[in-house]
């Protein structure tokens, strides 16, 4: 049943409301602190440039786009600046100019400037171990074309595919991993070795490195996955770490693949929430919306991959021990964010502690960092020996199938020879050519042997 307000109990009500009203905005007026900003900070990603405000206080602000030419106002309420933080590096981000001025009294408005249409994505984040108050403002580029998939891309021809591998450098950007005691950040010394595995895998014949993130700049988990596994079609994902320990003499290499039933051990399930705690970092809650069906499904699928994942983990994981000490001589499995697909096999791996100084020197050295990229190339190319995926150049050379590689844009036959580790002599006279001119398109027989 509705009862009616009578109307003079309806006016005092409203008159209540107001004077309270005008109580709060006089009370925030005069209890409001001036927030300062004591940092700006960006990252670049190729398609991507996220601008980070510290702070002193909770951000209070609003934000809008302008076109022609785009910009992207942020007005921060009772907030301050020194000039000297507006001196950011904006080579390669899609920002040209940051403006800024005192706006409507004590406010502080911020103005990018644009180089392209943006998609303007804004958040706070809470003080944490690392940061104060932060508002990050990613500006994601809308024009940038979807990559094609590198192996629908080598599908259309008749070459003998090539494995893709996806390399994923941990961490990036803001979130710089583990740190040892002279400095050294496990995001760097990452990137570095994956890197070095790339070019490496490079020269392989049959297989082609693709990576999750190709500069310093942080990539969410789930879009790692993504890259692997939507836009490269990856046979296989190796993800890059080094690990952290309160104790300092605590060294050496594990490798971890994705667990369903959780972690086997007090220290991986330690290990697999400090690794997804990096989304964190990134400003980004932990995506786990999964519903019932749906990991069902999943779970289906991961008993496969799950069990080349082992694989492949033992074979790198051998092949380390013997240029390195092993922290755990056995694969450990852990609940992985990053290694969750469905359908690719991947590992995880620990390549040592930076927090042990004998590690963390060794780290910086091109020629331990070799060493690991090596090991993990040679574990890489048995697993693929032993259980090739089909239409691959390793599942005919295990058939004793022709390889066909068909030629791409740039290539030449010298090339081609040295990836196939045949002369050029031999490419030539197997294939019946007599002058060094090639064309794009065209399909050459590599002999099987
Ligand atoms: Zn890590």
């Amino acid at each position: 049943m509705t009862r009616l307000i009578p109307s003079f109990h309806l006016y005092a009500l409203m008159r209540t409301s107001l004077v309270l009203l005008l109580t709060f905005v006089c009370a925030s007026q005069w209890s409001f602190a001036v927030n300062e900003i004591n940092g700006l900070r960006l990252w670049r990603a190729p398609d991507k440039t996220r601008l980070v405000f510290d702070m002193s206080e909770a951000a209070n602000y609003k934000l809008f786009t302008l076109p022609a030419p785009y910009r992207v106002v942020i007005d921060l309420k009772n907030t301050t600046i020194a000039d000297k933080l507006m001196q950011v590096e904006l080579k390669d981000s899609l920002i040209r100019g940051i403006r800024n001025a005192v706006h409507n009294g004590d406010n502080l408005r911020v103005v990018l400037d644009l180089d392209r249409k943006v998609k303007p994505n804004q958040f706070v984040l809470k003080p944490n171990k690392q940061y104060g108050h932060r508002l990050v403002v990613d500006l994601l580029s809308i024009s940038d074309q979807p990559i094609k998939s590198v192996r629908q891309q080598q599908e259309k021809g008749f070459g003998t595919r090539e494995v893709i591998v996806a390399i994923d450098a941990g961490h990036g950007g803001e979130d710089p991993g583990a740190t040892g005691h002279n400095g050294v950040r496990e995001k760097d010394i990452v990137f570095q070795i994956a890197q070095r595995l790339k070019h490496l895998m490079e020269k392989e014949p049959g297989i082609r490195p693709v990576m999750t993130r190709k500069g310093d700049y942080y990539v969410k988990l789930k879009r790692r996955r993504q890259i692997a596994r939507d836009i490269y079609r990856a046979d296989l994902m190796v993800s890059l770490h080094a690990d952290a320990w309160k104790d300092e003499r605590t060294q050496g290499a594990s490798l971890f693949v994705l667990s369903r039933s959780g972690a086997t051990s007090t220290r991986a399930s330690y290990l697999a929430k400090k690794e997804n705690e990096a989304d964190l970092i990134g400003g980004v809650e932990l995506e786990d919306k999964d519903d019932v069906l749906k990991s069902v499904l999943v779970d289906l699928a991961l008993e496969g991959s799950m069990e080349h994942s082992l694989d492949v983990g033992s074979y790198i994981l051998g092949e380390l021990g013997k240029v390195a000490k092993l922290h755990k001589s056995k694969v450990e499995q852990a609940g992985f964010m990053v290694l969750k697909s469905p359908d690719i096999p991947g590992v995880l791996v620990e390549l040592g502690f930076i927090s042990n100084r004998k590690e963390e020197k060794a780290f910086t050295t091109a020629e331990y960092q070799n060493k690991l990229a090596r090991a993990i190339l040679k574990g890489v190319k048995k697993y693929f020996n032993k259980q090739p995926p089909p239409d691959t150049y390793f599942a005919n050379l295990r058939n004793g199938d022709p390889i066909r590689h068909r030629i791409a844009r740039g290539e030449t036959l010298s090339e081609i020879a040295l990836r196939y580790r045949i002369s050029p002599k031999r490419l030539k006279t197997f294939n019946a050519i007599s002058s060094d001119i090639i064309r794009v398109g065209q399909v050459l027989r590599i002999p099987n042997s």
